[in-house]
């Protein structure tokens, strides 16, 4: 099952993006199976879990770190974690520089845009971002890499509003990189597009898929 749904979504998406393959509440079986046939990106929402798991599945998994992330627990992914998508604020960029000196390593990180039209979501606005990279804080913070930009859309049934979403960080990121940025900031990549909306992300220059219910099936 898991094998044909990864195969599947790997020929639709066919190398016009990055696919990682979100397994939060998923047991270590299934993201074997999946391992299995290739996919070595995998993303968690939740610290103890992605720590328990990156304990006992193999070493060359690349671990994203996608959900919500609280500054005390940063230190727990520190050693290991291959990206976080879901950075939001200033406190938590300067934690994660920190934990990085710590084990003497870079984190690679993506900032989270606030792009849905709904309230609930959360990430920088526009004017926050723009700040953050124009002043010198992102220089002082030498243990981390800024890889590009990750968002969420309204959950909705209206791809209209989706496709305005997405677009929105398109044009943001393609803004931004016109700037004379940080040394340590890439923005090559934009982490958007879920299960129901990848192709609408695709659509408007996502490089990184989260996909996680096409592939392992729904969660409780
Ligand atoms: C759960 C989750 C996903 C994957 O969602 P699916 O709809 O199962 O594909 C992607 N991104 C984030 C931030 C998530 O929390």
């Amino acid at each position: 099952m898991i094998k044909d749904n990864l195969k599947s979504t790997l020929a639709q998406i066919n190398g016009r993006a990055q696919l990682i393959a979100v397994s939060k509440k998923k047991p270590n079986e299934a993201l074997l199976e999946a391992y299995n046939v290739g996919q070595r990106d995998f993303g968690e929402n939740y610290v103890q879990e992605l720590v328990e798991k990156s304990e006992s599945l193999p070493k060359d998994i690349k671990w994203h770190m996608i959900g919500h992330l609280q500054t005390n627990k940063v230190k727990y992914i520190a050693p290991f974690v291959y990206l976080i998508h879901s950075v939001d604020s200033e406190k938590l960029l300067k934690e994660i520089n920190k934990q990085g000196k710590k084990n003497e390593r870079i984190i690679n990180v993506l900032l989270q845009l606030h792009i849905a039209e709904e309230d609930s979501k959360t990430g920088f606005d526009k004017t926050e971002l723009l700040e953050l990279l124009k002043s010198e804080k992102l220089d002082n913070y030498q243990n981390i890499k800024v890889l590009g930009l990750m968002g969420m859309s309204t959950f909705t049934e209206n791809e209209q509003q989706v496709e305005r979403e997405f677009s929105s960080l398109k044009q943001l990121n393609d803004e931004i990189k016109k700037e004379q940025l940080p040394k340590n900031v890439t923005l090559n990549e934009i982490s958007m597009g879920m299960s129901g909306d990848w192709e609408l992300a695709l659509k408007h220059g996502s490089t990184m898929l989260r996909i996680g219910s096409s592939i392992f099936g729904l969660r409780n």
